[in-house]
């Protein structure tokens, strides 16, 4: 029986952060992956539609990541086993149907010209947003990169009155929980700027009409400015393989093909696990699950290892809108219609898209079981920053519709399609990513034309690539107020730390969440590598660095 220090279950973003940051510190780690490649979401692809084109089969942009306190330590060993990020000082722009486009640039100088060319005083209005949110810039990423349910979280909660006061405290917060509607409608007079940032409330799992979405838009309105819309040369693989290179080099293990059913525990504490196969991997001090609350409380843990409360509500912990990808080679780039066609060109991704009545439309849609009758389309141009993704001369896309029910479909908003029993056939498949196509090709003038292939994932196949997107919901659990923040994963077993000792949870359905910022392996890390309490008080004394 193979004994480590730690043993993660599934081998994501958070898994393979954790694992990389542990092994470092000199702990033995196994990394235990059911799948035959690792990396979770990230699933870079040769041979998903022709010779020489790379997929991201599904994560995609990796802003999250190189802006994560991950990256900041581990960039060094990242650079050594060469990961490289190209980046863009035009990360996003919105194409209308009457054919005009916006766009959010790399630049306040830049954005402030861009939201002034939408509306007298938009610019403007960009800046006073800018530079008040950076003025608590500190808080606000705080919350998303703070183990909220800990000492830590008081801290950061302690700063904020120390700094703001009561009251000034207590608007902040009423700040956060402003719908993404009612911030961008009361901030920008240009219906174009609400329609370039309303889309990506859906990249936070929200609507444009949820409480806490306008908290979320300004998050990634300073974000995409600060950060722009980095991805590694040559895929996300090349990061899923520096992370394995870092665990396996220090003497650890990323085990593929391991199906973990069970989680073993004796005593109340964790001390391995069970794959599919009977073989049992032993844990000395931790078991890191990157799994689902359904999962892990549902089927890994003996029923009699769960408190009644926290098996309850993981029963009860619901999944996000469900998503598909489709993806298209093409013989030559996309060549976008209408004035903006040359920044459209430019742009990495573009959301195809009627405007924030629009998202909000179409996420109602989806909310209430309908296919939309007319979606956001995520359009993806990777190829844009990373030419090596196709043939020379080729090019190609990655579309992304993020407003799709979760659970049985109940018909179709436009009353074109039938959606038969409720469940995804490829017929239904196909016709829905005919609609979505067919509507890209009024924006990309060569869409027909260029197409050389098209692979469409509905929501079930994307749960068959990876369990924790239950019913295809890309974000592990939806992600509304009562699932997020202080809340998540459950308010019965809030942070990582769970009832079973020497058991932690981490991945997207826990805080802070999904994406590619590797916040709770990285907090899960950093807990286990913590010097024990007194080591720490002696460090506080005078003198001790
Ligand atoms: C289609 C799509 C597009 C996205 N686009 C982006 C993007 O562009 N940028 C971004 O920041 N975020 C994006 N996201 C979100 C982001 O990718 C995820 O939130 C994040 O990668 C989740 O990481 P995780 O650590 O939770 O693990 P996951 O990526 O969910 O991986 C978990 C792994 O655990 C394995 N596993 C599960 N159960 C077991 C078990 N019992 N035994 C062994 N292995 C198990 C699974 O097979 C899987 O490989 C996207 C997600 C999807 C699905």
């Amino acid at each position: 029986m193979a004994t480590f220090d730690a043993v993660f279950v599934g081998s994501g973003i958070n898994a393979l952060v954790g694992a990389a940051l542990l092994a470092r510190d000199g702990w033995g780690v196994c990394v235990l992956e059911r799948n035959d490649v690792a990396g979770g979401c990230i699933r870079t692809s040769h041979d998903l539609t022709l010779p020489g084109f790379t997929h991201e089969v599904l994560a995609s942009w990796h802003p999250l990541f190189t802006g994560s306190a991950a990256y900041g330590e581990l960039k060094d060993e990242l650079d050594r086993r060469g990961v490289s990020y190209v980046n863009t000082d035009l990360p996003t722009g919105s194409a209308f149907p009457d054919g005009s486009a916006a766009f959010i640039t790399g630049s306040l100088e830049g954005n402030v010209a861009e939201f002034d060319r939408l509306a007298p005083d938009d610019g403007a209005a960009w800046e006073r947003q800018f530079n008040a949110f950076m003025a608590n810039a500190d808080l606000s990423f705080g919350i998303l990169s703070t183990e909220l349910w800990s000492g830590s979280g008081l801290a950061l909660g302690r700063k904020a009155l120390r700094r703001l006061g009561r009251r000034g405290l207590l608007e902040l917060t009423g700040t956060t929980l402003l719908s993404c509607r009612d911030w961008v409608v009361g901030t920008f007079a240009s219906e174009a700027a609400h329609g370039v940032l309303a889309p990506w409330v859906l990249h936070t799992g929200l609507g444009p009409d949820q409480a806490s979405s306008g908290f979320m838009t300004q998050v990634i309105a300073a974000a995409l400015q600060l950060g722009g819309m980095p991805v590694p040369v040559g895929g996300g693989v090349r990061l899923v393989e520096a992370l394995a290179a870092i665990v396996t080099d220090a003497g650890g293990e990323v085990r593929l093909g391991a199906d973990v059913k069970r989680i073993l525990v004796a005593g109340g504490r964790a001390t391995g696990v069970r794959l599919a196969d009977g073989d049992v991997v032993a844990a000395r001090r931790a078991v890191v699950a990157g799994v689902t609350p359904t999962q892990l409380y549902g089927a890994l843990l003996d029923r009699s290892e769960v408190p009644a409360a926290v098996a309850e509500a993981a029963a009860r912990f619901r999944y996000g809108r469900a998503e598909m990808q489709i993806h298209v080679a093409l013989d030559e780039p996309p060549r976008w219609r209408g004035p903006e066609a040359e920044r459209l060109r430019r742009c990495p991704i573009v959301h195809v898209t009627p405007g924030l009545d629009g998202v909000s439309r179409a996420v109602n849609e989806a909310e209430r079981g309908l296919l939309p009758a007319e979606a956001t389309i995520v359009c993806g141009q990777p190829t844009v920053l990373d030419p090596s993704r196709a043939p020379a001369g080729k090019s190609l896309l990655w579309l992304q519709l993020q407003e799709l029910p979760q659970g049985p479909l109940k018909g179709d908003a436009a009353g074109e399609l039938d959606t038969g029993d409720g469940t995804w056939t490829e017929e239904l498949r196909e016709a829905y990513a005919d609609r979505i196509v067919g509507r890209l090709g009024a924006a990309i003038e060569n869409l027909g034309a260029a197409t050389l292939k098209r692979v469409a994932l509905s929501p079930v196949e994307l749960e068959a690539l990876n369990p924790n997107l239950v019913g295809g919901d890309i974000y592990g659990g939806s992600c509304a107020l009562d699932q997020n923040l202080l809340w998540r994963p459950l308010a019965a077993a809030p942070g990582h730390e769970t009832a079973v000792a020497g058991l932690w949870h981490i991945g997207a359905s826990t805080h802070p969440g999904p994406g590619l910022g590797a916040g709770s392996g990285y907090l899960v890390a950093k807990r286990l590598t913590r010097p024990p309490l007194t080591g720490r008080l002696l460090a506080r004394l005078p003198g001790r660095a």
